[in-house]
């Protein structure tokens, strides 16, 4: 869980995997007072909040914004709205992000990130497609041809949020 690295946090690369002594640690109430600064959207906000505050409200606000965005992404696809799997699916999102670890084949390393094969340009590993379709109790055959591609189309609107928020802790950090 990235929560647990709060303390070994290095403010100068915002590097959650890599632990020195050297560095100054930052406490989670700095970055809680980090999040509230400047102009973090909603989402970003209540995302920094989840991840590294492992805060339960922000939890639920993030569940309902992105139950709203799969209502939204469903209108413009033409999808038949579910609420009942849009919050399993936002909650598996909520999950993996969380959980997500750094990619092995681009992180620190001197290749573009975004050309990264192994992570498709997140800079993360997230959970197995089993694991994900287990999560969200939804039948194999069904999540592979329905609800796949949705949930990608949810979890790109996660890593968006993510890179924010990392340059916004960045920023903060090391000014
Ligand atoms: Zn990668």
């Amino acid at each position: 869980m990235k929560g647990k690295y709060m303390l070994m946090m290095n403010p100068a690369s915002y590097r959650l995997d890599k632990v020195s002594t050297d560095y100054k640690k930052i406490e989670w109430s700095d970055v809680s007072a980090a999040l509230g600064m400047g102009s973090l959207d909603e989402f970003s906000y209540h995302l920094g909040r989840l991840i590294f505050c492992d805060d339960t409200t922000s939890k639920k606000i993030i569940i309902t914004l992105s139950i709203q965005h799969l209502i939204n992404i469903s209108k413009k696809n033409n999808w038949r709205t579910n609420i009942k799997i849009f919050t399993r699916l936002s909650e598996l999102a909520c999950f993996e992000i969380v959980y997500s670890t750094p990619c092995k084949y681009c992180h620190d390393q001197p290749i573009n990130i975004a050309e990264c094969s192994n992570c498709h340009g997140s800079g993360y590993i997230g959970l197995k497609n089993c694991s994900k379709y287990k999560y969200a109790s939804i039948e194999k055959r069904n999540w592979n041809r329905r609800w796949k591609k949705r949930y990608e189309e949810l979890y790109k609107k996660f890593l968006e949020s993510e890179q924010k928020l990392n340059s916004h802790i960045q920023y903060h950090f090391m000014t």
